[in-house]
């Protein structure tokens, strides 16, 4: 008989149902309705009637072993020994008695932590890796979470807003970064300087050749050595030649900056997901508390819920009141940059006399 053939080794995601409260593996798929008793809790009924209270905590994003160590006492000795992680490092427990509701969320809160985050809230910021992990940021996007955060910290606790709104936070332009109802991106506004005595010994020349999306860069002999030149001219400033070539240092503590930008929507729920768009350009990177972006981010979210219905995202409310209203309301500045006139736009530039409609 044939041997077995060896099983592929898995290194993906653990199977999750092993980590789950055992409540929700039961009624896994069979719930009947839930509903949203007070910010921060959700509860979940199922056809077999059992009831789920979900407790949201929002922490500080990046933790240490000791907020962890807390985190999980608090899971053991409140919540049935369950706890587990949202996609924006909340962390969720879960109960099946109303009546342990309350001294959770007292343990939690009585811990330096928050209750909230759920239904028509700002949600926790995501972000992208930072200075932490990453090799290529410009900044460090999980401190400008954790600064903004401090500042919405009642609009995560209450749910006051028209719908629930998503913001989010990029430390490249290329990569893993943000797309929502606000995104918080670097934008590098010159090209790079590339260090020539490294390139020969560093980088891979062709792949950085044919990383760039303009066809900017080019082989190039420099004092005798094989190296690259850019063409500025055509050089869109995106940093992608960066991460093959770090000797093309593209981050800058004056010419990188922040650029916000609005509408985008995944969900489609009501209407089409939509991508972003551009609202403020060359906003101060400015570590460590970021106050001319937050500042931005607060007058865009305090005329969102001054003049949206209820239940319009962020990108809905654009569209019914237009662009021209948008900046008229928020009192950001119209600028140049926000006008798409990249050659390699043809499809999306309203560059000739024809009327779309
Ligand atoms: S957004 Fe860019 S810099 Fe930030 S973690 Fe992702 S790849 Fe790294
Ligand atoms: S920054 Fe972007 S556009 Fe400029 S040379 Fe590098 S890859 Fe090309």
């Amino acid at each position: 008989m044939a041997q077995d053939m060896r099983h592929p080794i898995e290194s993906g995601c653990p199977d999750g149902f092993q980590y789950m409260h055992p409540a929700m593996r039961r009624n896994y798929g069979q719930w009947k309705y839930h509903e949203h008793p007070r910010p921060g809790v959700l509860l979940h009924v199922a056809n077999s009637g059992e009831k789920l209270w979900t407790v949201k905590c929002g922490t500080q994003r990046i933790l240490d072993v000791f907020s962890l160590r807390t985190l999980t006492k608090i899971g053991d000795d409140f919540a049935d020994g369950y706890m587990r992680f949202t996609i924006r490092s909340n962390v969720e427990y879960v109960v099946t008695d109303e009546a342990k509701v309350q001294p959770l969320i007292d343990a939690i809160e009585g811990a330096g932590f928050i209750v909230g985050g759920t239904a028509n809230s700002v949600a926790m910021i995501s972000h992208t890796q930072g200075w932490l992990h990453c090799d290529i940021p410009g900044t460090d996007a999980s401190g400008v979470v954790k600064a903004m955060m401090d500042e919405l910290i009642d609009e995560f606790k209450g749910h006051n807003m028209p719908n629930r709104v998503h913001i989010t936070t990029s430390c490249c332009q290329i990569n893993c970064g943000g797309q929502g109802d606000i995104a918080i991106n670097v934008q590098h506004t010159k090209p790079p300087k590339i260090n020539h005595d490294l390139v020969a010994n560093v980088c891979e020349r062709p792949s950085v050749v044919a990383r760039c999306p303009v066809a900017a860069i080019r082989p190039a002999m420099v004092n005798g050595k094989p190296s690259l030149e850019v063409d500025e001219k055509k050089c869109i400033c995106c940093g992608a030649c960066f991460p093959p070539c770090p000797p093309m240092q593209i981050n800058d503590a004056e010419d990188t900056k922040l650029a916000i930008w609005v509408g985008g929507n995944h969900s489609n729920a009501r209407g089409k997901p939509t991508f972003q768009k551009l609202v403020a350009a060359g906003v101060p990177n400015n570590p460590p508390r970021w106050p001319e972006a937050t500042a931005i981010v607060k007058r865009i979210l305090k005329e969102y819920k001054a003049g949206a219905k209820d239940w319009e995202r962020i990108n809905d409310w654009i569209d019914r009141i237009g662009w021209p209203r948008f900046f008229e309301v928020t009192g950001l500045p119209f600028t140049k940059y926000h006008i798409d006139n990249w050659t390699g736009a043809r499809a999306s530039l309203n560059a000739s006399t024809h009327i779309r409609f």
